[in-house]
């Protein structure tokens, strides 16, 4: 029994029955719904796609895959679907229906199984005054999102998501389920906290943290103050305490009839900030910015789900395509570039040209930290084109890659692992110590490479 054999339905009536997900193949109904990632420029076609319903599922269905040699790609919503490599001949294993979650307002953390999304998170922890580490999209899948770091919000005041993380359930490559915790299975616990994890995650157990006031909003300003805004919001980022994260950002909104009648169709430069505190000291630490008149200011105190607004991420699939190179510094030369290259009258195809504000939390070691403990680095510079028609594909690549490279001088080493698109080995994506770390770690747990992953690591040689 071979990929091709499965392909064509024979042998599967063994998994079909022990599992109680679904198991589609091509040419059977449902088979187009289930292989299709949120990242709609990709095309994944699979030679299987199992839809577990449980962990029980997922141990089977590694079982299934391990004894028929073909090899399995994790997958939940498939936001992050575009640097991973065909699927041709494997099995793509999604956890999607597997979105339950559990919140400990005493011991102040959360358990989410491996196919819930950031709202099925932060809306009940949000009901006992706590917020979790999520990042700008709402529908973006915890699991995909803390194996590779996962920048959100709160980031300066608390870390990445992945420090965050207590324990994770997961079936290893062999197929066995075990939890890595601190006091269980080390390697495994520490790959999952921004390495990308070893073997397909079940739930993960994480902490949260409690929120009294939270002071956060855009101001918008025409794109033709681009350099200005940018200079002064860089200028700022000086000047802020760990708990303000920001972003300053050249965004062009689409014609879309569900954004305000003011914002439709056009072109912004805009900061989006969160502060961690009253609406009193938000506003102060607001006002250099608010001086330079934006035309439209939105800060208010808001609950921390609503923070899944700030960005104005889409919430239905899109095809698009991004980069995401850490910076060791953002200076007026850096600026200047990407004004020159995304900002007014360059006619770029660039929906989101962005730069994050790190440092804080992120700059110092997580205690006992995982793949990513710290980050290097003081900003992140995010570039995002959509690919409305597949002839479009090859010039957002192309000004992508343009707008990463002008920023060649400040790159820090290597790309935020959860914003490079481009399929890259987690030598790209991870700092050199975790990625020699990560090696060992896969040639002790999958040799053989069965678990294909977002940027893998390629296993130590004996
Ligand atoms: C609109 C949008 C907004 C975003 N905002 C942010 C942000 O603010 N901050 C940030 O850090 N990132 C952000 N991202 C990037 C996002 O974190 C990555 O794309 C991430 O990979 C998405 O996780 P997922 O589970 O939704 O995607 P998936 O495509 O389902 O998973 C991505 C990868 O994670 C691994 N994986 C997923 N589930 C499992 C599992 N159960 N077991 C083992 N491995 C698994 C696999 O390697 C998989 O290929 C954003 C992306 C988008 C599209």
């Amino acid at each position: 029994m071979n990929a091709t054999d499965i392909t064509a339905g024979r042998g599967l009536e063994a998994l079909r029955t022990a599992i109680a997900g679904q198991v589609f193949v091509p040419g059977e109904d449902g088979y187009d719904q289930a292989r299709q990632a949120w990242n709609l420029a990709v095309d994944q076609r699979p030679a299987v796609v199992v839809e577990a319903g449980s962990a029980a599922d997922v141990a089977q269905a590694v079982r299934y895959a391990r004894g028929h040699g073909i090899r399995i790609a994790p997958q939940g919503t498939g936001h992050g679907a575009g640097p991973l490599e065909p699927l041709d001949g494997a099995m793509l294993l999604r956890t999607t229906r597997m979105r339950r979650v559990s919140i400990d307002p005493a011991a102040r953390t959360a358990r989410a199984e491996a196919g819930a999304v950031w709202q099925d998170v932060t809306v009940p922890a949000a009901q006992h005054g706590l917020a979790a580490l999520a990042g700008s999209s709402p529908t973006v899948g915890v699991t995909g999102y803390t194996l590779g770091g996962g920048l959100g919000w709160l980031a300066r005041r608390y870390g990445l998501a992945a420090s965050s993380v207590t324990a994770a359930e997961l079936v290893t490559p062999d197929g066995d389920l075990v939890r890595a915790d601190a006091d269980h299975e080390p390697d495994l616990f520490w790959a999952v906290r921004g390495g990308g994890g070893i073997g397909v995650v079940t739930a993960l157990e994480m902490r949260l943290y409690p929120v009294g006031e939270l002071y956060a909003g855009d101001l918008f300003f025409p794109i033709q103050r681009a350099a200005e805004v940018l200079h002064a919001w860089r200028a700022w980022t000086d000047t802020v305490p760990d708990e303000v994260s920001s972003q300053g950002r050249l965004v062009r909104l689409p014609p879309a009839p569900q954004l305000p009648e003011p914002l439709r169709g056009r072109a912004f430069v805009k900061v989006e900030a969160a502060y961690l505190g009253d609406a009193g000291t938000g506003a102060e630490l607001a006002r250099p910015l608010r001086r330079l008149g934006p035309e439209l200011d939105t800060f208010a105190t808001i609950p921390p789900p609503a923070l899944g607004q700030l960005h104005m991420d889409p919430d239905q699939p899109v095809p698009f395509h991004g980069a995401g190179p850490f910076l060791s510094d953002f200076p007026a030369a850096a600026i200047d570039a990407l004004v020159g290259l995304a900002g007014p009258d360059t006619g770029t195809l660039l929906a989101s040209v962005e730069v994050g504000h790190l440092g804080g939390a992120l700059a110092r070691p997580a205690p006992g930290g995982g793949a990513q403990p710290s980050i290097d680095a003081n900003y992140l510079l995010t570039a995002v084109g959509a690919m409305p028609a597949p002839d479009l594909a090859a010039a957002v690549r192309a000004q992508t890659r343009a707008v990463k490279d002008a920023l060649g001088p400040w790159h820090a080493g290597y790309d935020y692992y959860n914003f490079a698109e481009t399929p890259a080995p987690a030598s790209a994506v991870l700092p050199p110590a975790s990625y020699r770390r990560l090696q060992e770690i896969k040639a002790a747990y999958d040799p053989g490479q069965v678990i294909i992953s977002a940027h893998p690591a390629w296993p130590a040689r004996p």
